[in-house]
């Protein structure tokens, strides 16, 4: 995934708005990842087919390529510009649930229980630094659950777009996301909290205990990134497979796409996400919890998660959401009337990708007998 490079420049670390550290998680031990399921696995031809014996099947048919997100979006003339953002058109009463800023020891947990007891999917957009020796079960959990992990940034620098000459900008961009990834891979193999901290003293060369200083992750993303494959190629991922695909991003703060600093921070964010070969993940909504004065508001957050509920959309929460107000959200969604798809749903309907439960027609029509007729 990551590509090449390297430059420099000094980057502005911005506190962002996590919660204060709490104690470690009391998240069960769990098996290491072996190798990561397939995004879908559903064969779209099964259900019509499935019945009849092999020979009545068409013999000209390709074997089954399920569509994935990422096949999706790389076979769409627009990735690295695409993304979800608050001007797309949206089914009322459809939406995406997101979480921001974890992975949190006791606020994580309690959201994904939370989702559990209403069978909802989410995804989960983590901060890098946030992820260590006490979180990284979390991680784990989050996709044994079945949800979807996102890259917040490492730093949650909400200047990313603003750090200087924009070579210098772009290498910001691509090193905050890879390292996250790298630190999301690192997690679902870690068998230990001590096994965490030797992958990333292995992969960083440094102490687990410190966060990395944004300037260098600018500097030495590709040298971490070298480091990281030797890792999991002694780990037995074979072939360039790692853990986990990071498809999906979303810039702390919202970055360019939210603050004023215009088309410029766009464009050098947009083309970070090409070298990364991420999609962009805004929201049409959010409940509010990081408004000062308000976030404890049980009325003003509830209100704000129905309402955007109903309106539709990606929604953007974040781990630490007063508990008793998430929890009073979900049921809302869960009874009424809410569909909470995927992220994954929406980004290929983005991108105007055949789901796979649609992918007969684009099948049949990559068959030589239909290009030749022009079909
Ligand atoms: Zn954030």
């Amino acid at each position: 995934m990551q590509k090449s490079l390297a430059a420099a420049l000094t980057l502005v670390t911005v506190a962002c708005s996590q919660p204060p550290d709490v104690k470690a998680p009391s998240t069960p031990a769990r098996a290491t990842h072996a190798a990561p399921a397939p995004l879908q696995a559903t064969d779209p031809l099964a259900e019509l087919l499935g019945a009849q014996p092999e020979a009545t099947r068409f013999p000209l048919l390709p074997a089954a390529e399920p569509a994935s997100p990422r096949a999706c979006l790389e076979a769409s003339t627009s990735l690295g510009s695409a993304g979800l953002y608050r001007t797309d058109p949206w089914s009322k009463g459809e939406v995406v649930l997101t979480f921001d800023d974890g992975p949190h020891p006791t606020a994580t947990p309690r959201v994904l229980d939370q989702l559990a007891a209403h069978e909802l999917p989410a995804t989960f957009f983590v901060v890098g630094r946030a992820i260590n020796r006490d979180t990284y079960r979390l991680v784990q959990r989050v996709v044994d659950e079945g949800h979807t992990l996102g890259s917040h940034s490492y730093s949650h620098d909400v200047n990313m777009t603003k750090v200087g000459a924009p070579e210098a900008t772009v290498e910001t961009i691509v090193g905050q996301h890879a390292v996250t990834a790298m630190l999301i891979d690192i997690s679902l193999v870690a068998t230990s909290g001590d096994d965490f901290d030797d992958m990333f003293e292995q992969v960083f060369e440094r102490d687990p205990a410190a966060w990395l200083p944004a300037h260098k992750i600018r500097d030495s993303f590709e040298t971490y990134a070298a480091r990281h494959r030797d890792l999991l190629d002694a780990r037995g991922y074979d072939d360039d497979q790692r853990p986990y695909d990071v498809l999906y991003s979303r810039p702390p703060g919202g970055g360019p796409y939210v603050q004023t600093d215009g088309a410029a921070g766009r464009a050098l964010y947009d083309q970070a996400l090409r070298r990364l070969n991420m999609m962009n993940v805004m929201w049409h909504g959010a409940s509010g919890d990081t408004v000062p004065d308000k976030r404890s508001d049980f009325a003003f957050l509830t209100s704000n998660m129905e309402k955007y509920s109903k309106s539709g959309g990606v929604l953007l929460v974040h781990d630490y959401m007063r508990s008793d107000a998430l929890a009073h959200a979900l049921a809302d969604m869960a009874e009424g009337g809410v569909k909470v798809v995927p992220l994954a749903d929406a980004a290929v309907r983005k991108v105007a990708c055949p789901a796979p439960g649609n992918a007969l027609p684009s099948a049949l029509a990559g068959l030589p007998f239909a290009s030749s007729t022009g079909g």
